[in-house]
């Protein structure tokens, strides 16, 4: 822990309070939760168990539950997946979902994968990719999802750390895998690669319906230990019970997005559906009429938490695009679908701003009933715009991969202060405290924590419980890595990672703030934010700017904008120097790394990147 919150005293909420200007009030909405006060008072999680079949039967499988038992219900032929992409138009109902599982649970099992096997995935967004998933989990095996952009170092240390036996990937990805690292992996599924036996088998209408995936080729010959996809679905039996577990037997190993240093795979057990369940219910507002897009991959928590176990046991219709971000893309997937739930995250926001409000304007975005973000705190720049093209402001979600759930949200009936990113989800508490543990009171700075206990926390760090023991390093808490202050009304305000929190002429500012002060300016498109050591400071903030359309860099600029931060923000928190850049180091994922940005300031080496976006 290098930063010391315990003698600070100081209080920094400089953020102007703001309250959401409602359309609607929120007493008005019909949102899932009613009344979020009522709702802490009397929870209680023992009623969300009883929401599965396993508290009847005894008989614990996420698959079951989140694919079986709607295909066995009115939801059998709702449709449980819309995907597209640019060569794709394609959906899934409940039931396929279940046959084409358990196809390849079946798949699995002939080459000998067994509960309890770590099972990579390394495939574009694209059904297969979520039929993997499936498959893996219905057989008791363990996913490990990743990114379909990691190369060779960031495969290897996910593949080698969970010690996977299998992995489902394309052509084009397996160039990337270092088989000869990887002595534990004996097997590759290859999607779109159809093998030796192929033209003998296929006829000319099957083989025109085969997806080629983004492989491209079609004749590709196998090498040993591959088996093709296609191939090895065609022939596989449709049936295939899920292989019945405990409530701590795993559901997937998910490594962190390597913002803060070396990425971290957090365990979870099947029990975390329980949070997935009720966190998608309350503070994603699912309902069952819901055409609900998640833009997250699957290869982060996001994208599996939320892109496949909470809203498939909630039984709701998701939309995947597949490709790459784009903003009329995105738009047009939204007037396409006609999604009435967006769940997204600020650094898409703040590229949709980017790209202005014309594209915004050529589409139909009035099917929209609920957006929610996450992954990032959200700039009230970015709010302000979302909810001026959708007429809805984006609802901040806080959670962590190690959390499994969503912890700390602002919830569709609840009014919420711009900038708050909210409350503690009912059934679990979440608080801020000095480095003893003690709560602060409310306007200090201090340590983010959370009491443990609630259902979707990770069991460890996988191969290394040294490191799942830091997180509970204060006693009676989970440690998040987050500083954070609270307000008189109980309202969490993110203020950025405990190491990135800058201490200057003896005051603490969250670099988010800062950050967010610097996007308002209209120039300013993204903003990062550190403290460089100072001799009469301490530290000084420094700024690393990128700016929007129509703007060059100048050193008029520098001062207008250091300016503008005084006046909106307070004046020890403006940047003593900004750093125009074209683009600023992100993970993958979207977070920008401020680690990067204090290494390239210090001249030092930039640590591990294997997560960082090109
Ligand atoms: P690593 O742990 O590998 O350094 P990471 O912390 O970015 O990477 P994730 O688990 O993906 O990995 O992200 C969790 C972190 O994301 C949180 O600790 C928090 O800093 C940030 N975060 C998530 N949601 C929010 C939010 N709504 N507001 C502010 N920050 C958020
Ligand atoms: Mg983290």
């Amino acid at each position: 822990m290098s930063e010391k919150f315990v003698d600070s005293g100081s209080t920094v909420p400089t953020f102007i309070e703001e309250k959401v200007e409602w359309e609607r009030k929120p007493a008005d909405i019909d949102a899932n939760l009613k009344n979020y006060d009522e709702a802490c008072q009397d929870f209680d999680w023992k009623e969300v168990e009883a929401r599965f079949d396993w508290h009847k039967t005894g008989r614990v499988n996420v698959v079951h539950e989140a694919v079986d038992r709607h295909a066995a219900s009115w939801r059998k032929n709702k449709v449980a997946l819309y995907y597209t992409d640019e060569g794709r138009d394609e959906k899934y109902t409940f039931q396929d979902l279940k046959l084409l599982s358990s196809k390849f649970g079946n798949v699995l099992k002939k080459l000998g994968i067994k509960k309890g096997d770590r099972v990579g995935t390394l495939l574009p967004r694209s059904p297969e990719l979520y039929i993997g998933v499936l498959g893996i989990n219905r057989i008791g095996a363990i996913p490990v999802p990743l990114f379909e952009a990691f190369m060779e170092q960031a495969i290897e240390d996910r593949m080698e750390n969970s010690g996977a036996v299998a992995i489902i990937t394309n052509q084009r990805l397996k160039q990337r895998i270092p088989y000869d690292k990887l002595p534990a992996m004996k097997h590759t599924i290859l999607v779109g690669a159809k093998g030796e036996m192929a033209e003998s088998v296929l006829s000319e209408e099957e083989e025109a319906s085969i997806s080629v995936g983004d492989s491209g080729a079609l004749y590709v010959p196998l090498e040993k230990g591959e088996v093709s996809y296609e191939e090895e679905m065609s022939s596989a039996s449709e049936d295939c019970d899920p292989e019945w577990l405990t409530l701590d037997d795993g559901l997937i190993i998910h490594y962190t997005s390597g913002s803060t240093g070396r990425s971290k795979g957090a365990l979870h057990r099947q029990y975390a559906m329980v949070g997935h369940y009720q966190t998608s219910k309350w503070a994603l507002d699912l309902r069952d009429d819901d055409i609900y897009w998640n833009t997250a991959d699957p290869g982060w928590v996001t994208g599996t938490s939320y892109g496949i176990y909470g809203p498939w046991t909630l039984g709701i219709s998701s939309v995947v695009l597949g490709g790459k971000f784009g903003a009329a893309r995105w738009y047009k997937t939204i007037e396409k679908y006609k999604v009435t739930m967006w769940y997204s995250a600020p650094t898409a926001y703040r590229l949709l701003m980017g790209a202005g409000e014309k594209v915004a304007q050529r589409y139909n975005l009035s099917s929209l009933r609920h957006i929610c973000t996450v992954g990032e705190p959200l700039n009230p720049e970015a709010l302000r715009w979302v909810r001026k093209i959708t007429g809805l402001a984006p609802h901040e979600t806080w959670w962590m991969t190690e959390t499994g759930m969503q912890l700390i949200c602002n919830y569709r009936s609840m009014d919420f202060k711009v900038g708050a990113t909210g409350k503690p989800f009912p059934g679990t508490y979440a608080t801020v405290a000095d480095d003893e543990g003690n709560e602060l009171p409310a306007g200090q700075m201090g340590h983010l924590v959370v009491k443990p206990g609630w259902p979707s926390m990770m069991q460890t760090i996988w191969g290394n419980e040294e490191k799942f023991q830091e997180y509970f390093k204060i006693k009676g808490w989970y440690l998040t890595g987050d500083s954070a202050y609270k307000d008189e009304d109980g309202f969490i305000w993110y203020a950025g990672r405990v190491d990135d929190v800058i201490k200057t002429c003896g005051e603490r500012v969250g670099p988010f703030e800062v950050e967010s002060a610097l996007v308002q300016h209209p120039a300013v498109a993204e903003a990062g934010v550190i403290g460089k050591p100072d001799p009469v400071r301490g530290q000084a903030i420094k700024a690393f700017i990128t700016l929007r359309e129509g703007h060059t860099p100048s050193d008029e600029l520098k001062r207008e904008v250091i300016q503008f931060v005084k006046e909106n923000l307070a004046t020890h928190a403006a940047p003593r120097e900004i750093d125009f850049r074209d683009k600023l180091p992100k993970t993958r994922s979207g977070k920008i790394m401020r680690r990067v940005l204090k290494a390239w300031d210090l001249g030092q080496p930039t640590g591990d990147i294997s997560t960082m976006d090109d």
